[in-house]
């Protein structure tokens, strides 16, 4: 059994009437994350897991936020996109675990249709992509409601 892990951490700054992605799930909020792709934070940080572990570089080598090809796109298709590469090499998901910090809004009630969400497009079973939430208790840029950071860890299969 060859067995590889891989980290991922991603933030963005937080702008005042974007649209809120996180984890593949369109939340309720004034604010939302700037970026070029849609700023899926959770999403960016799980892609840098998943190449991480094949030692593959970063989100940002993969698609880069010069290119007009990713202005705008919905972060799924990257982690899609992600995923054929690791299928490609033979690996399988063992399982994947993410923690939001945020201040606001409140992710507990999003983070089921969150597993979902990554879980599908993983094609794994939804135990084995966990997301969890935290926000700093108002310290930091997270606190002050200026940014989102989140961290991914995933193991990969390959028999
Ligand atoms: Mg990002």
């Amino acid at each position: 059994m060859d067995i590889r892990i891989g980290h991922g951490y991603d933030v963005h700054a937080l702008g005042e009437g974007l649209k809120l992605f996180i984890g593949g799930v369109e939340l309720e909020h004034t604010k939302g994350c700037i970026a070029h792709s849609d700023g899926d934070v959770a999403i960016h940080a799980l892609c840098d897991a998943l190449l991480g572990a094949l030692a593959l570089g970063d989100i940002g080598k993969h698609f880069p936020d010069t290119s007009s090809e990713f202005k705008g796109i919905d972060s799924k298709i990257l982690l899609a996109r992600v995923m054929e590469l690791v299928w490609e090499r033979g690996y399988l998901l063992g399982n994947a675990d993410i923690t939001i910090a945020a201040q606001k809004p409140k992710m507990a009630p999003h983070l089921l249709r969150m597993r979902e969400v990554l879980s599908s497009i993983m094609k794994v079973d939804v135990e084995r992509v966990s997301v969890k939430a935290t926000t700093t208790e108002r310290l930091g840029f997270v606190g002050r409601e200026e940014g989102i950071e989140v961290w991914a860890s995933v193991i990969l299969l390959k028999n």
